[in-house]
């Protein structure tokens, strides 16, 4: 049994249940014990696989987003190029190597991460070598801020609500009747009494009907609302992708992944990665009440389109063997049929009010 669930079981034996939210962020960001602090998750090897590490094309692409969104800024002279949860540090090693390319953007740029994992920042140094790291977002320096984060939001917490006869009632995490010292197990319990007020949930949700569930991030809307705060003082962009919902609605989407097969989310914390899907209604709110415009967010298969993953692909193709053809025809596919990654995965951008829209956006 994990070192953190016996941590935890003592947590609820001493101080009573927790929210799912508590149990969420402990599970994944125990300083010590958390699921990210003590591997690296990513690829065949591990619990799962991301666009940037499915092809170069993706990281490339993005790079030039941001070159176009720079210099449809003005080509501001100093920059801040900001990742969360940069994983590996994939992504940003493609995005630089296709920025190269354009003049003056690079020696105007500052790499900085945002990064909690001891192992993955190593990785991330590996590949980034003269980037900055931060383990929180408001350690980033002032200035026009540049940010992308890619599958960083389906693992902040959540909370659950369930909806019963009196109204929306949370759901903790207890331990099971069976639970013991050296075995504790975990499950679910909804709190008899329900919320005061609604207001934590969207209005896409407060109405839906009895016995539904519904998930709410507080953590992710605040973490929009830096991020917009900082474009809309600063100027610049963010680009956020990830898997999700383009509504606010109730549905349980927490899950837990372990070598790529689903597990139960309240079974050995810090041994699975657990994840929700993204509510974007509510991030674009989120980013609006901090001052910038939302655009989006569009599906991962329009976006890379429009941004010319056909054309990549294809130039790629001519300096490939044909078995290297074959592998940038099914990542092209991967990451953008509606079957695969191309419709559940969505982009969100956010830019200064009145910018022009981004690349990929336009009407
Ligand atoms: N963007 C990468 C990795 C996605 S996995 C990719 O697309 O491949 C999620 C990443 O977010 C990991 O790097 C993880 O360590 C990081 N992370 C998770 N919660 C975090 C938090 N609260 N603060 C900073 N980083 C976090």
């Amino acid at each position: 049994m994990s070192v953190l669930a016996k941590h935890i079981a003592r947590l609820i034996k001493e101080t009573g249940p927790m929210p799912v939210s508590h149990f969420m962020a402990l599970a994944l960001g125990h300083p010590k014990h958390g699921y990210y602090m003590t591997r690296d998750p990513l690829g065949a090897a591990g619990d799962f696989t991301t666009a940037p590490e499915i092809s170069q094309m993706f990281g490339e692409l993005i790079g030039l987003w941001i070159a176009e969104t720079w210099i449809a800024q003005g080509s501001p002279s100093k920059i801040v190029l900001a990742e969360l949860g940069p994983g590996r540090g994939t992504l940003m090693a493609d995005a630089l190597r296709a920025l190269r390319a354009v003049p003056g953007l690079l020696p105007a740029l500052e790499i900085h991460f945002v990064e909690t994992s001891p192992v993955l920042a190593a990785i991330q140094k590996q590949n980034v070598p003269n980037a900055t790291w931060h383990d929180r977002f408001d350690t980033l320096p002032e200035g026009p801020l540049y940010l992308i984060a890619n599958e960083f939001f389906d693992a902040l917490p959540i909370r659950q609500f369930v909806r019963s006869k009196q109204g929306w009632c949370e759901r903790y995490v207890m331990l099971t009747e069976d639970s013991t010292e050296d075995e504790p197990r975990f499950e679910p319990a909804i709190m008899p009494v329900p919320q005061a007020s609604n207001d934590i949930l969207a209005a896409g949700q407060r109405n839906a009907p009895i016995g539904s569930l519904a998930e709410v991030s507080p953590a992710s809307a605040a973490f929009a609302e830096d991020i917009a705060h900082r474009i809309a003082r600063h100027g610049g962009a963010a680009l956020i992708i990830d898997y999700g919902h383009a509504k606010s609605a109730a549905g349980e989407t927490l899950q837990a992944l372990r070598a790529h097969e689903f597990v139960n989310v309240f079974e050995n914390p810090g041994e699975a990665d657990l994840t929700a899907h993204v509510d974007f209604e509510a991030l674009a709110v989120a980013a609006k009440a901090g001052g910038v415009e939302a655009y989006g967010p569009i599906e991962q298969g329009t976006f890379l389109r429009a941004l010319g993953i056909g054309e990549r692909a294809e130039r790629l193709k001519t300096n490939a063997t044909t078995d290297q053809a074959r592998d940038i025809d099914s990542a092209e596919q991967r990451l953008t049929s509606r079957e695969e990654m191309g419709s559940l995965f969505k982009v969100l951008a956010l830019t200064p009010k009145g910018a022009p829209a981004p690349a990929g956006f336009e009407v």
